[in-house]
């Protein structure tokens, strides 16, 4: 067993050199301490190669949710314990706040309109699928927790501008719990995620 996690990722060629360094900045912040308790040292790259763990940032797939707002379980960010991020899915987010008894209108605007507020989103889902694959973490509706679905969003009747930029591009992270599940596999390399390794 090697002593480097190598992370490869792929589409960040598509984005912005903005958004693209915040997600490699957000990805180190988090994966750099838990590859550093397995004894590791975390190198990644982007190319077209398969790393030990794998990522793709896709900027092409439309998964945006027909019903808008009115999304049961909204539209589908990443594709759970695999490999894909959906680009455009976290570009469409919207406030989806209260109806204005006034006007009859809700507030419909884009929440992630920013390299600031898109890239940590799209990195807090790339973690996500990570900790799927890395560790089979479970979903944990915690709205300061990566494993949280989007459930655990504020209520329609709270949600502004603000509080939603500070749910979808928030700096969440793993619990304690999870933390040691994530170190434990990076120290022996099996992904528990992965069915080719499963029994
Ligand atoms: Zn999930």
């Amino acid at each position: 067993m090697g002593s480097a996690v190598w992370l490869n990722v792929t589409g960040l060629d598509d984005l912005d050199t903005k958004t693209h360094s915040e997600i490699v900045v957000r990805f180190r912040q988090v994966l750099e301490p838990l590859c550093k308790a397995a004894g590791k040292t975390l190198t990644i790259t982007k190319g077209d190669f398969r790393g030990d763990l794998n990522l793709e940032f896709d900027s092409v797939t439309d998964t945006i949710s027909k019903a808008g707002c009115d999304a049961v379980f909204g539209s589908v960010l990443g594709e759970d314990a695999g490999e894909s991020v959906f680009v455009r899915a976290h570009q469409d987010l919207r406030v989806c706040g209260p109806v204005d008894p006034k006007t009859g209108l809700r507030d419909l605007r884009k929440v992630l309109t920013t390299s600031w507020l898109l890239g940590p989103a799209l990195a807090t889902t790339g973690l996500h699928e990570l900790g799927h694959f890395i560790a089979q973490l479970d979903h944990l509706e915690d709205p300061t927790n990566i494993m949280n679905t989007g459930k655990s969003q504020p209520k329609v009747a709270d949600r502004t501008l603000k509080t939603q930029r500070d749910f979808w591009a928030g700096s969440l992270t793993f619990n304690d719990d999870q933390k040691n599940k994530l170190i434990a596999q990076l120290k022996t390399g099996v992904w528990l995620g992965d069915m080719s390794f499963g029994p």
